[in-house]
């Protein structure tokens, strides 16, 4: 009864069967991830999501699973709780935790990826993992009202790496330039129907899609694998093998950095600096207006520059 509406339609009837025994992860339940999520947890589609980061205030205009009592907590944590009540038929795996070539494992039961990430580097290394262990990915990005969506199947469409280059990483981000709430609805329905069309088995897009939602502009971009690319064609899986990894990220959204240090003891750490900051803790991390500090060692930090952040990461936590 639950799927009846999805069982009308002449091109999933049975094949609703087949979403059921699926499962997706989500990578980052920002506003793309945490719309797909809602979708294929409706679809009644098994769901692994990882993500590394809190709620914030500014989230909510577009981030549309959360409301105003989740702000400093966990999004993967918070995502989980209310997707089990949306369908509790499903699984549901949550990982709070910075997706990178030493935990990235967590994929290998993944039928398919959704890229829902703001960055070029963690996309190169679900590439090489999708291209490695033959697992499909979708790509989806969002910037301003304009929003870009492509398939990459292994062994019938590129890679991601046959089509953007490492010195194309977006310069103008989000910080930047905004995003109109509107858009990123619209680009997880993209990704979320794709999934679906791919799960079951069906054609699915193999172009391009750009989308201006301000100006009702759509553009399909026919693609082509490169014939020098170096990890659909030469195997090079640098990214995988952890070589490009650096521990330090630039995050999109208000200026922050990520750096990871040595796990640390909560409570000690907030022992201490409740004495000279309003930070406040949670079962997850600690948090306050320039810091987010996570147990296994990673710290979240809002500065202009990466040396700024590494003061602020020496005054409070490895003071
Ligand atoms: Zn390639």
């Amino acid at each position: 009864m639950r799927y009846q509406k999805h069982e009308l339609l002449s091109f999933i009837g049975k094949k609703q069967k087949f979403l059921e025994e699926k499962t997706v992860a989500i990578i980052g339940l920002g506003a793309t991830g945490s719309t797909s999520a809602n979708l294929l947890a409706r679809a009644g589609i098994n769901l692994i999501l990882i993500d590394r980061d809190v709620i914030e205030l500014d989230n909510l205009q577009r981030q549309t699973i959360f409301d105003e009592l989740d702000i400093g907590h966990p999004k993967v944590i918070i995502a989980k709780e209310k997707l089990s009540k949306i369908n509790s038929k499903i699984k549901i795996e949550a990982y709070l935790l910075d997706l990178n070539y030493s935990n990235i494992d967590i994929l290998l039961k993944a039928n398919l990826i959704l890229d829902c990430t703001d960055n070029m580097e963690t996309r190169f290394l679900i590439n090489d993992f999708s291209i490695f262990n033959e697992i499909p990915w979708i790509y989806a990005a969002v910037l301003g009202s304009n929003a870009m969506s492509m398939n990459i199947v292994p062994n019938k469409t590129p890679c991601f790496r046959c089509i953007f280059k490492e010195q194309e990483s977006l310069t103008e981000n989000c910080d930047s330039v905004g995003v109109l709430n509107t858009i990123t609805n619209l680009i997880s329905s993209i990704q979320s129907t794709e999934a679906i069309k791919i799960l079951t088995n069906q054609d699915f897009n193999k172009e391009i899609f750009i989308f201006n939602i301000w100006n009702l502009q759509m553009q399909k971009l026919v693609v082509k694998k490169n014939l020098d690319c170096k990890t659909c064609f030469k195997n090079n899986f640098e990214y995988l093998e952890g070589k490009k990894y650096t521990g330090i990220l630039k995050l999109c959204g208000q200026n922050s950095f990520q750096i990871i240090g040595k796990p640390l003891n909560l409570k000690n750490l907030h022992k201490r600096l409740s004495k000279s900051t309003d930070a406040k803790i949670n079962k997850y991390c600690i948090y306050s207006d320039k810091f987010t500090a996570f147990s296994d060692g990673r710290v979240l930090i809002k500065a202009n520059s990466v040396n700024k952040a590494k003061s602020i990461y020496s005054k409070f936590i490895t003071n």
